[in-house]
């Protein structure tokens, strides 16, 4: 009986047992063991383009921070939803708007469930996939994140499929190596590379300071949850700074090791403080034209959601952090 009301509320979004006509006693067992309340929306951006409309919205969480995700469009009516895991970020890069927030707070797992079924429940956004890429370093929140997992995958709950959850990350190796352990064997992983060489990544990820790029190679070439599995890379191109053939090149040498994968080029979407333009066309077709003919299999993200500030590395309000109400519980 509770794992059908469980699936019910789930699937429909309905948390108050009276709407599932229980009686006053069940009710009251209700809310002694369970209560969930969703964030409120404090506001919805749309950007129509071509293969649909992507939508960002922004929560409010119950101590007053708040949260982005975005629900974007990913043709053939499916969408996917790229939620947060943190308010904001320790991890700096420097080309994101939420590392300029530095970290707030981990989101808990309910904060983090809590983004699908508003964007189902209350938005009606038809979502399919879900990646872990909006505000935040997912594995740096791996006790809720993983439970997240477990119960967007649950059978009994949202039973969406793990072929259909992306975890993507700056290269937190001991996030990497956790995640190996949980047994997830159908789960997407994806990192973020944006320079394959030390002295520029170091500068532009600081978490490469901590995790060389030798030693995320050897925790990439351990992770094997499966034989068939492909690791997604994922290259933000930004001119003038990891655009050449040299840097082209060396993102061939990094991935030669890793066995199958797919390299996600990304053209950098400007934000409050861009450090570079936004690519045109053609230096994304060459760019990737130099990775293809290396050898390597390249889609190119096609930018969606940049005029709402939508987009990769757009998500966040480095603002938060001026808000002196919110600067006493800030993780140093
Ligand atoms: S890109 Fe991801 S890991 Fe890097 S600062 Fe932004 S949210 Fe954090």
């Amino acid at each position: 009986m509770s794992r059908r009301i469980y699936r019910q509320a789930m699937h429909k979004g309905r948390f108050y047992p009276a709407s599932f006509g229980l009686g006053p006693e069940a009710c009251a067992a209700w809310r002694s063991e369970f209560s969930f309340d969703l964030p409120e929306i404090v506001a919805v951006r749309s950007d129509e383009g071509e293969q649909g409309t992507t939508t960002k919205m922004v929560l409010r969480l119950q101590d007053g921070f708040e949260v982005e995700s975005v629900c974007i469009p990913m043709g053939r009516g499916r969408h996917t939803l790229c939620v947060s895991s943190q308010v904001g970020c320790k991890m700096r890069c420097t080309f994101c708007e939420t590392g300029r927030m530095g970290l707030l707070r981990h989101l808990t797992t309910d904060e983090i469930i809590a983004q699908l079924l508003v964007a189902r429940h209350r938005l009606g956004l038809p979502i399919r996939n879900v990646v872990f890429m909006g505000m935040g370093e997912a594995l740096d929140n791996p006790d809720n994140v993983m439970q997240a997992l477990r119960v967007l995958n649950d059978d009994a709950g949202l039973a969406i499929s793990q072929e259909r959850l992306t975890i993507c990350t700056v290269g937190h190796a001991e996030g990497i190596r956790l995640l190996l352990r949980q047994g997830f064997k159908r789960l997407n992983l994806s990192i973020s590379l944006n320079a394959a060489s030390d002295a520029l990544r170091s500068q532009l990820m600081p978490i490469n300071r901590r995790t060389d790029l030798a030693e995320l190679q050897s925790v990439l070439m351990a992770y094997r949850p499966r034989r068939n599995f492909a690791l997604g890379v994922n290259y933000c191109l930004m001119p003038g700074i990891n655009d050449t053939q040299a840097d082209a090149a060396a993102v061939a040498e990094f991935c030669r090791p890793l066995g199958r994968g797919l390299v996600n080029l990304i053209p950098y979407n400007p934000g409050s403080q861009p450090i570079a333009r936004a690519p045109d066309d053609a230096e994304v077709e060459r760019f990737i034209g130099w990775l293809r003919a290396a050898g390597l299999p390249v889609r190119e993200r096609v930018t969606k959601g940049r005029s709402v500030m939508a987009a990769c590395g757009q998500l966040g309000n480095p603002d938060v952090r001026a808000r002196g109400r919110l600067r006493a519980v800030t993780i140093p």
